[in-house]
């Protein structure tokens, strides 16, 4: 047993005799003892030096248990411990003994005896950020805080910002962690003084306070680890039990009985939702009292969930072992102990002490050599505290860990020396604490085993661990032993699918990589030492990995099991970055070079020695014979995995520099020679080609996946590029002829090499597959050979620099395309610090292309001088780029004017070492390759010839002739003879007589190119004098001619195609402009409603007027509509199939003018119609908002469309996956544009098709406001005071009873009563032709499902269509959507009329369902009653009858009641005709005095300065007699007096008036149909002015004038409450909340967010909502709450209230945008934050700066004004691929 607790319980009581005598000076302690007697005790024995530890644990004995014990049936949700107790019984008097004095006023002189600090080791919380230098950072893993941060130099470097896992801590001042600028502004205070030696310091402390700490300390450090380490659950270390016999008052401070608590704990094989069940059944819980619990053992590691008798405890612990060994896919149980109470309480005790412990560690550096002195001193007999914890970091619960390890940091690593020495006894510790953390669970964040990124990255600690404690050894040494057992009967390694143990203790490789992260400036033995004898078991691990998961090519029959392959190659992931710092270290010292390479050489040969008997051939080509090996990689294993070879090829390049080669290395036995070595990598290419050429098909995806992974940049440094170099060595050292044969032996095609293949072996094996797979070796084979000597951009190989290395890359990325910066970085690979090097030479090399307009990401476009270098063969190409980096060259080089092939461009020269690769193009193997190649291509029965080795063998040719103009440029050189020796191959005049054959047509510019290059070599070299340049220019004539022809015939092509495509053009052009609708203008677009809008556009002479007597006719709309469904054709009008319009309800807050209500309003939504019936309550205006895509479909179509889609969904299997549209609420998607959906609206024919004849004005129907106002006095009077016995008595006064209705009657008799009983009765009854049209195309029905769903949507209301609130309901919808359709066209700064013609539809038919529904209703004599109420209702309140209850001014919106008013009056019209003159010349006096009503408001909220606030006015204070009674009413009013002029007076009154103005003006437009006046198309020209003239009405002035004006005023204000008024003018929409620039800033803010329900505890996913900026714990079961019976998580439940279900949220973190809509649907987006490049950074993966983008947020904010968040989800979520499920509702 490695914990101490036990063993040292009983060395304390073994101890405990020889402190009987110092007992005897102690008075006797117990329950009563006050802190203050016992400091004074403590002092007196500390004084009298009998003081020791048993002194404060006997006082503990008492108090800890009296605070922390829980009661009787409690639990970790009901504990609450008495802070002030805590403070005032435990630590307070610790730290007045410390200080013997006030500890506040001693620690303040403490921690100034303190030199500044020079390290800021601010620890940091989970998703604080941090910030790391690109520039200075010694590693990645540097990092600083925000606040050293901005206080540094770094912040103009090329910084990254990243998010700390919690645990790790600021580096600032520590000079290890950077090259330059170590410290910021302020840590550079402590620089001065920080050399200053240990001794010094502690001298400067107080002696007495120094001998007091040391004990508390010792104390306190002791206790804290004998009982959080204790296994012994049940009983206490003996002198802390209290129930001794004999010890009376311990029994009376504990309960009668003893009270037991159960103890869950964490792990991390059982879900969250085991636990809950587990609970709930175990504990009998509710829900959520069960997520509470669950969630405080994730976050704590552990939780009491019972507190009771032991039999009850035991109980619950054994159902819960029960219950969860159950569970089919754990083996193990969780996690229970019982535990008496307390037990329990002194470990919270210790817990609190240790954190008290940190906390004082701040105070000063003193402190922290105190406690790190005792925290690492061991004796004799026992480890010391930290020892003891590294042995059982993994016994401790989660939350126990977490406190010592912040204790370490606190204490041990802000000081070097003390960080070193931590780090020894780390590194003594280190297999104990890897092997317990590979049998726990828990993340490697909660090992503090993961402590390692601090002590290892720093370099001399690193230096010294490795040359004095040998750590790399110790590491290796556990890890391969760690893999040992994994080794098959091979020796070689072997894994299982799911290995979680090595793949925990593949931790081990990030710490090795840490230890090697910082080459050695200057070796010494011992380093030596430690290094080589770390890479001895190093070499022994990559034996063992040489040839693992060997692959056998499968014939017969397809592969049965896939092979596991992902676990080699996550070795390799974590491995690769060692082996290349190992690689790296070695290029510092020849003697540790020497050593290493000839290590390596003897285990390739060991590996190697089993094979020594494969048995050999002749191989015999080009009258050049060789012994090679016979190994058929087609029959025989090849593995992929082959680390020795690789890092042998690695040392390869490092040994020019100090003057060694590979035959320097003498006496190695088994020493392998140059084939030997070649001969693994060369079957893995050979494998890799014959998979090209198909021959392994039959083994399944595995070995795809490793072939595709062996190539891809994120391995293919340490592998495949590291077999290329290998071969090249190989090259280098055999002769060329001898290394090609091996070659061809090795890709099993020296048959094809044979003059008479074709003619005589070939024939005789007259298989098609054959054929084909031997002409793709070939080509595989020539691939490998333009690898081997045209890639020689490695440095070593090549004469080049890394600079050159990456700029290669980056040339051949950007020849394929123009690319973004994260796509070109992610193309490229990265260094062991994770850096790909681009910003060090892409300014060079390319051009950044900025974005245009914040749509588009920046491109870097490459530099037409780089272009030259351009090679299609380049090695890293994978089929598919290679061909598109052609085809957009020669498409460049097309528009150029250059030559339309890629030739090879020119090389660097090889190395001294790698010079003789060269040779192999000059070989004579290599030109009766070319010349065999040649010769089958001009014979047409070859049929294993193809383009693409012509194209290769041109491509060799190019090389070679490169390589010989280089030396022929160069003076005394040995020469390269490329051209002498391919003269005896005919290589020149074969090539000439390939011109004009037509099978190498795509290739022939090359093939000049190639004739062409050669011959200027000959000319250079003598032996040819003519020159050939005219031969190039018949080329380019020739290949005009062509181009003509060519484009001649694309012309024709074009011309066809434009035809077709304009054809569907016009079918499509509807679609596609839907689909843009919302962020289009309607003058692009025609719609559906073309043709209304067009009549609606024609510019009359008089500007149109659309209320009153001066109404400018109705325009005619008639049109005909195309069904979507059935493409049947019918115009509107008339009888037949009714049209509708898949139409969207949704309930909106956008318009909202005071959020605080929210919360409360939509609870109750219901009572929304109760409180304010006839208008929209204008404090809170949230409301259904309408719309529609305007896609007409049957009726009858969508009817069977829609059952089909239910009986769709009722197939599928529930729970349904999240869909993009909720069928259960009715949803579906347009069948056109997929456009949202969840109810129809009818399409009706406009007005005039129902008029009869043409009304034309009449005179007598022109009924003066004057009059119309008294009478609707009469009325709102009689409404209020007439009584049904008193109204009979006036019975006689009229004879209206004739009228079968009460609607005509009040206001007839009214007419009657001031003596204009004619304007009544002019209009006679017609014949029901509205509903006829009406029930003919069913569209009352649809009007009946249109308002139903407005009903239940809009306000919760789930009754029929005979809801007396059903009318209310839709005359409010009807004016919130014109209100916000306004307000959206004002905030995108558009016209009034400039509609979309989604709008423009929506708006329209919307306004004809208003027109049509009291008809729809006709024959209902419920319906017409309760509109006739609902239109005296709103009479009476817009009137504001004295004595009546109607809602008071402030209370009244002036827009939705008129809207009401004018949608009611249609009671007023017989059943036949849509509307009357009568209504007409109504309307505008309804509208005139909700004028009226809004110019009152408008004094209650208009904002005048007063006469201080002006400085100087302007104008004239001169009045108009309007002006004046305005001016008197507002100061009336406002009890202030206006001190500004008259025009700025009367502006701010229009400038509160003009949103309703415009939103009559648009009612009006659709409402009454009448064309909209041309100016007011465009944005600006809606002035006040000509909205009153549309509209009808005079202006202010004129109004305010009227008498009754007077007294309307008069009466609204008498009525309006005294409390302060909370209208706002003007109306605006609620826009998104404003975001910092930096969004650094943002995740600095979250950093200080903490879950509101998990006291002070970070919360895992901060989310912000942008509506109203607040914070939220989002997707976690702390912040889950119950939503109308589903419990949500917090952004679901939030958006429910603030967006009335829609969300616009931004994941901080994360940083990316989160839409949420309803409970059930959501989708992710890109954020409105970009860096330098443009681009956006979903997840925070590369952490470069970000700042906002207005122009991107601001898409969000056009987004949300106009209602389409939804839609956008449901699209979203219907084109995503993602098949990964969210919950939205757990968000
Ligand atoms: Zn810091
Ligand atoms: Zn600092
Ligand atoms: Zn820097
Ligand atoms: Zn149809
Ligand atoms: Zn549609
Ligand atoms: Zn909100
Ligand atoms: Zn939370």
């Amino acid at each position: 047993m490695r914990t101490l607790g036990g063993e040292q319980g009983t060395q304390e009581t073994s101890e405990s005799s020889s402190w009987d005598s110092v007992e005897q000076l102690t008075i006797n302690l117990d329950l009563s003892t006050t802190p203050d007697q016992m400091v004074e005790i403590w002092k007196k024995n500390f004084d009298n030096g009998y003081l020791n530890s048993r002194h404060f644990r006997d006082y503990w004995k008492f108090k800890v248990p009296n605070i922390f014990s829980p009661g009787m049936n409690c639990d970790c949700l009901h504990i609450v411990f008495d802070e002030d107790e805590v403070k005032r019984v435990l630590l307070d008097p610790l730290e007045m003994f410390i200080c013997g004095r006030d500890p506040k006023a001693v620690f303040k002189e403490l921690s100034e005896l303190d030199n500044p600090p020079a390290l800021c080791g601010k620890v940091f919380r989970m998703g604080e950020p941090t910030y790391s230098c690109r520039d200075c950072g010694t590693d990645p893993t540097c990092v600083l805080c925000v606040d050293c941060f901005k206080r540094s130099a770094h912040k103009q470097h090329r910084y990254r910002l990243s998010m700390s896992v919690g645990g790790g801590y600021c580096d600032c001042g520590d000079p290890e962690a950077w090259k330059t600028e170590a410290f910021c502004e302020n840590h550079a205070k402590g620089l001065a003084a920080s050399e200053e030696g240990r001794e010094k310091l502690m001298a400067r402390m107080p002696p007495d306070v120094m001998g007091r700490t040391k004990i508390v300390f010792a104390t306190v450090l002791k206790y804290a680890y004998q009982i959080l380490t204790s296994e012994l659950t049940m009983n206490l270390p003996q002198d802390l039990q209290v129930n001794f016999p004999g010890n009376e008052i311990a029994q009376l401070s504990l309960a009668e009985e003893e009270v037991y608590c159960t103890m869950l704990f964490n792990d991390e094989t059982h879900t969250f939702e085991q636990v809950i069940d587990t609970l709930k059944r175990a504990i009998d819980c509710a829900q959520k009292e069960a997520v509470d619990f669950a969630t405080i053992i994730d976050r704590e590691g552990r939780c009491i969930v019972k507190c009771s008798n032991f039999a009850t405890c035991n109980n619950v612990r054994l159902v819960i072992e029960r219950q969860t060994s159950r569970q089919p896919t754990n083996q193990r149980p969780l996690k229970v102990v019982v535990m008496p109470a307390h037990v329990m309480a002194h470990q919270v005790g210790a817990m609190r002490l240790l954190n008290w412990l940190q906390q004082l560690l701040g105070c000063c550096e003193a402190f922290r050599i105190l406690f790190s002195d005792i925290a690492m001193e061991a004796s004799s007999k026992e480890m010391s505290v930290v020892e003891g914890i590294l042995n059982c970091d993994t016994q401790l619960w989660k939350a126990a860990r977490s406190v010592w390890h912040h204790l370490f940091i606190s204490g041990l690593l802000m000081d070097f020396e003390n960080k070193k020495r931590f780090a020894k006894i780390f590194t003594k510790y280190y297999n104990v604490m890897m092997k317990d953390f590979i049998n726990d669970d828990h993340d490697h964040s909660y090992s503090i085993s993961s402590l390692s990124v601090q002590l290892f990255t720093v370099p001399t600690i690193s230096h010294h661990l490795i040359s004095i404690d040998d750590v790399l050894a110790i590491l290796l040494r556990f890890f391969t032993s760690e893999c040992e057992r994994r080794r098959n009967d091979e020796g070689k390694l072997s894994f299982e699918r799911n290995n979680s143990a090595l793949r925990r203790a593949m931790y081990v490789l990030y710490d090795l990589k840490y230890l090697l992260s910082s080459k050695p400036e200057t070796w010494n033995e011992e380093l030596r030492r430690g290094f080589l004898h770390g890479f001895d078991l190093l070499a022994n691990l990559l034996g063992w990995m040489q040839g693992m998961d060997a692959t056998k090519r499968q014939v017969g029959q397809h592969m049965e099991f896939e092979p596991e392959w992902e676990f080699a190659f996550n070795l390799h992931f974590k491995l690769a970055p060692v082996l290349s710092l190992i690689i790296d270290w070695c290029g510092t010292d020849k003697k540790v070079l020497t050593k290493v390479y000839r290590n390596i050489l003897k285990k390739i040969g060991e590996c190697l020695e089993s094979e020594m008997k494969t048995p050999t051939k002749l191989c015999e080509v080009a009258n050049h014979s060789v012994i090679s090996i016979d190994y058929d990689v087609s029959y025989r294993p090849v593995s992929i995995h082959l680390p020795l070879s690789r890092i042998f090829a690695g040392l390869n390049l490092l040994l020019s520099k100090f003057g060694l080669d590979y035959y320097g290395f003498e006496n190695i036995s088994n020493k392998p020679n140059p084939v030997q070595i070649i001969e693994p990598v060369l079957r893995t290419q050979v494998m890799v080609a014959q998979v090209q050429a198909g021959m392994w098909r039959r083994n399944g995806y595995s070995l795809i996946n490793q072939i595709y992974f062996y190539k891809n940049v994120k391995c293919r440094t340490e592998m495949f590029d590291r077999d290329i170099t290998l071969l090249q060595v190989g090259a280098s050292l055999i002769e060329p002829n001898e290394f090609l044969i091996h070659l061809l032996n090795k890709f099993d095609i020296l048959g094809w090499t044979m003059k008479n293949y074709e003619k005589n072996i070939f024939h005789i094996n007259e298989d098609e597959d054959t054929a084909r797979q031997i002409t793709i070796l070939v080509e595989e084979f020539l691939n490998l050979i333009i690898q081997i000597t045209g890639e020689r951009h490695t440095p070593g190989v090549g004469e080049v620099t890394p600079e050159e290395q990456t700029m290669k890359e980056i040339i051949h990325q950007l020849c394929i395309e123009a690319m973004p910066h994260s796509a070109l970085n992610k193309a490229l690979p990265e260094d062991t610090s994770h850096e790909t090097h681009i910003e060090s030479v892409i300014d060079k090399i390319a051009r950044f292309k900025k974005p245009i307009q914040g749509s588009a990401k920046g491109v870097y476009e490459l530099k037409d001088e780089y272009f030259d270098q351009f090679d299609v063969f380049f090695y890293h190409y994978t089929r598919e780029e290679m061909s598109r980096a052609e085809e957009s060259q020669i498409k460049r080089r097309k528009v150029a004017g250059l030559e339309l092939c890629c030739p090879p461009p020119p090389l660097p020269p090889f190395t001294q070492a790698f010079m003789p690769i060269s040779n192999i193009l000059q070989s004579d193997v290599m030109l009766y390759i070319f010349q065999t190649v040649f010769e089958r291509t001009s014979n047409l029965r070859a049929r294993t010839f193809s383009e693409t080795q012509f194209h290769m063998v041109l491509h060799l040719i190019g090389y070679a002739l490169w390589e010989e103009i280089r030396f022929l440029s160069r003076e005394n050189s040995i020469g390269y003879h490329f051209t002498d020796r391919a003269d005896k191959f005919d290589i020149l005049p074969l090539m000439e007589s390939l011109r004009g054959n037509s099978r190498i047509d795509n290739h022939k510019v090359l093939l000049d190119w190639t004739i062409r290059k050669y011959k200027e070599i000959l000319v250079k070299r003598g032996t040819v004098s003519e020159p050939v340049s005219e031969k190039m220019f018949v080329d380019t004539e020739e290949s005009k001619a062509e181009e003509n022809e060519k484009k001649r015939r694309a012309k024709i092509a074009a011309a066809r195609k434009a035809a077709i495509m304009a054809q569907m053009a016009t079918a499509q052009k509807n679609f596609i402009m839907e689909h843009k609708a919302e962020f289009e203008t309607s003058s692009e677009m025609k719609s559906a409603y073309g043709s209304l809008e067009s009549v609606m556009d024609v510019t009359e002479d008089v500007s149109p007027v659309a209320y009153g007597p001066g109404q400018t006719a109705a325009i005619d709309t008639s049109k005909k509509l195309v069904c979507i469904l059935c493409q049947e054709e019918q115009p509107v009008t008339g009888p037949g199939k009714g049209f509708v319009y898949g139409t969207f309800v949704q309930r909106s807050t956008v318009m909202c003018q005071n959020t605080t209500k929210l919360t409360e309003t939509m609870d109750s939504m219901g009572k929304v119609l109760e409180n304010s019936p006839f208008c929209i309550n204008p404090d809170v205006l949230v409301a259904p908002f309408v719309s529609s895509c305007g896609h007409p479909m049957h009726a009858s179509c969508w009817q069977s469309y829609l059952e089909g889609l239910i009986a769709r969904e009722r197939r599928r299997p529930r729970p349904r996956p999240s869909s993009s549209y909720d069928i259960d609420k009715s949803e579906f998607l347009c069948p056109l544009c997929q456009c949202l959906s969840n109810t129809v609206m009818p399409v009706l024919p406009g007005l005039n098709s129902f008029a009869t004849k043409k009304t034309t004005v009449d005179e007598k129907a022109d009924l003066s406001f004057e009059e119309w106002y008294e009478a609707i006095t009469l009325v709102t009077k009689s409404l209020v005071w007439v009584e049904p016995e008193k109204s009979k008595e006036n019975d006689d006064l009229v004879d209206i009873r004739k009228f079968d209705r009460d609607t005509i009657c009040r206001l007839r008799k009214a007419l009657i009563m001031i003596g204009r009983a004619d304007v009544l009765c002019e209009y006679p009854k017609l014949s029901g032709d509205v509903s006829r049209v009406l029930v003919n195309q069913g569209a009352d029905e649809m009007i009946k499902i249109f308002f139903q769903c407005v009903l239940t949507v809009g306000f919760d209301e789930t009754i029929n269509s005979d809801h007396p609130r059903l009318s209310m309901a839709i005359c409010q919808a009807a004016a919130y959507t014109f209100l916000s359709t306004q307000n959206y066209l004002e905030s995108e700064q558009k016209g009034l009329f400039e509609l979309s013609s989604r709008q423009q539809d929506t708006l329209s038919s919307f306004a004809r369902c208003l027109l049509c529904f009291p008809h729809a209703l006709n024959e209902d004599e419920l319906q017409a009653k309760i509109l006739e109420d609902q239109f005296y209702g709103a009479l009476e309140t817009l009137f504001q009858a004295e004595k009546s209850k109607a809602s008071p001014i402030d209370a009244v919106d002036p827009f939705s009641i008129l809207v009401t008013l004018l949608v009611c009056s249609s009671v007023f019209s017989d059943s036949g005709r849509v509307r009357q003159r009568i209504l007409t010349v109504m309307d505008l006096h309804l509208v005139r005095l909700a004028f009226a009503m809004q110019v009152i408001q408008s004094f209650l909220v208009v904002e005048l300065p007063t006469a201080d606030e002006l400085m100087e006015e302007e104008g004239a204070k001169a009045y108009t007699p309007g002006q004046t009674i305005l001016l008197e009413l507002y100061e009336k009013v406002r009890g202030k007096e206006c001190a500004c002029s008259s025009s700025r007076f009367i502006e701010e009154i229009e400038k509160c008036c003009k949103p309703f103005l415009r939103c009559v003006a648009l009612f009006g437009h659709f409402f009454c149909e009448v064309a909209a006046p041309p100016e007011m198309k465009d944005y600006g020209g809606d002035s006040i002015q000509s909205l009153l003239r549309y509209i009808g009405l005079e202006s202010i002035e004129e109004i305010v004038q009227k008498e009754w004006f007077f007294s309307y005023a008069q009466r609204c204000l008498a009525r309006r409450p005294t409390s302060e008024c909370t209208l706002k003018y003007p109306l605006r929409g609620r826009t998104l909340i404003e975001l910092p620039h930096d969004y650094s800033e943002l995740i600095n803010e979250v950093a200080q967010f903490t879950c509101p329900n998990s006291d002070g505890d970070e919360s895992r996913t901060p989310t912000r909502c942008l509506l109203c900026g607040a914070m939220l714990c989002s997707q976690s079961y702390c912040c889950q709450v119950e939503l109308q019976g589903v419990s949500v998580g917090a952004c679901t439940n939030h958006a429910h209230y603030c967006g009335a279900g829609v969300g616009i949220f931004l994941r901080v973190r994360e940083c990316k945008i989160m839409l949420l809509a309803g409970q059930s649907k959501g989708c992710y987006m890109p954020p409105p934050y970009l860096d330098k490049y443009g681009e956006t950074d979903q997840g925070l993966r590369r952490g470069d700066p970000l700042h906002l983008c207005k122009a991107s947020y601001n898409k969000w904010q056009r987004l949300w004004l106009s209602h389409s968040v939804q839609e956008h989800i449901s699209h979203a979520m219907e084109t995503s691929q993602s098949l990964l499920q969210t919950d939205w509702h757990h968000v």
